[in-house]
């Protein structure tokens, strides 16, 4: 989901990310503080001590972001989930959970916990304003901003449509009620959809209004619009690939090629002469690597004639394989999560075919069509 990220360390074992959207959401805040917000209550300050004020505030707002995710997190992995990792981005922070919960009243919890912990930590802040405290103009502004902006957080999050969590508590009561996960993500994200059409029109009306900070509600709603559909597909593909097995689907039909021949050889006598775009290099029956247009153009054309399928290829070793009897949602899921189109289907040791998303869509969309 975040191909532009990058790692800045862990917490209790979870790789906490940022993608680098996420700068300027960081930036957007530090200058709606340190220019509107404390300027507006406090024009007396100094600029420097402005800017520190809104430096730190916003430092402290998506170390609060944070919590509300680590949360979320830590409750999946009490309840036997596993989290890959959490991602700062253009709106927030996301949690990415290698797998749904596998029950409603796990899923409740997972999903209720982050608001919570928001509300709690929006309370500790408003605390902090106690007499003794209030003379500390700087801590007193931040800790009102912070406590205020962390219970927002709280009820945005809440509202019913998923895939925020407010989303995930409805579902986890639809399913809970009807036994029928499918549907209840169906229904949870719809009224997602509804949810996120009533903030691109309410922005649009802001717009109208004059207000251009309707631009940003607006664009939330595209956003979660999108979620709610990707998270519905993502539900729905599996469910109809569940039970299914690879070896229904590999494509048998893979003119194997020697790691012998040159790149030349290869591209005039193989991939030229078909419609195929990889091809699986086998040695004396033993599968060696894959050949494939992306591992070919690593090499520039002059040199396709000096240099071997067996040097270019990309080699078994790092290849993502999968077995006959493998289930097709997990595989599918696989594919996704690794972001590679194509699997080497290995029964046993022995070559049995590729796989390919391209494929699997196809195969999705005909049963789509039919309806079933
Ligand atoms: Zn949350």
């Amino acid at each position: 989901m975040f191909k532009n990220s990058f790692s800045i360390g862990s917490i209790g074992g979870i790789v906490i990310r940022i993608d680098y959207s996420w700068f300027i959401i960081f930036v957007l805040f530090f200058f709606l503080l340190a220019t509107s917000v404390f300027p507006a209550n406090h024009p007396d300050w100094p600029g420097y001590l402005t800017y520190a004020t809104a430096l730190l505030t916003t430092i402290l707002f998506f170390a609060s972001v944070l919590a509300h995710e680590l949360a979320h997190s830590f409750m999946a992995k009490a309840s036997g989930g596993e989290v890959k990792d959490i991602t700062l981005f253009l709106f927030g922070g996301a949690a990415q959970l290698t797998e749904e919960p596998n029950k409603p009243g796990k899923e409740f919890w997972m999903a209720l916990v982050g608001p919570l912990t928001s509300v709690g930590i929006g309370l500790a802040f408003l605390l902090l304003l106690r007499p003794a405290f209030r003379d500390l103009e700087p801590l007193a502004a931040l800790a009102l901003w912070l406590g205020r902006v962390n219970i927002v957080l709280a009820v945005f999050n809440l509202i019913p449509g998923f895939p925020l969590d407010g989303g995930r508590v409805l579902r986890a009561a639809v399913w809970k009620f009807t036994g029928d996960f499918v549907r209840s993500t169906r229904i949870a994200s719809n009224v997602g959809k509804a949810v996120a059409y009533g903030f691109i029109f309410l922005g649009i009306m802001q717009v109208l209004g004059g207000n251009l900070g309707g631009v940003w509600i607006a664009f939330i709603g595209w956003f979660l619009n999108n979620a709610a559909a990707v998270s519905y597909r993502q539900v729905a593909i599996e469910d109809a690939l569940k039970g299914q097995r690879v070896g229904s689907l590999v494509e048998t039909d893979c003119p194997a090629i020697s790691g012998e021949i040159s790149l030349d050889e290869f591209v005039h006598d193989h991939l030229l002469q078909s419609a195929r775009r990889c091809f699986p290099v086998i040695d004396g029956g033993e599968m060696r690597g894959l050949m494939t247009i992306h591992a070919l153009k690593q090499h520039p054309k002059e040199e396709w004639g000096s240099i071997r399928v067996g040097e270019a290829m990309i080699p078994r070793e790092k290849l993502f394989t999968a077995s006959p009897d493998d289930d097709l949602a997990e595989v599918f899921k696989r594919l996704s999560r690794e972001n590679v189109n194509q699997l080497v289907i290995l029964d046993g040791d022995r070559f049995a075919g590729m796989l390919s998303r391209e494929r699997l869509f196809s195969f999705l969309r005909t049963r789509s069509e039919l309806g079933i």
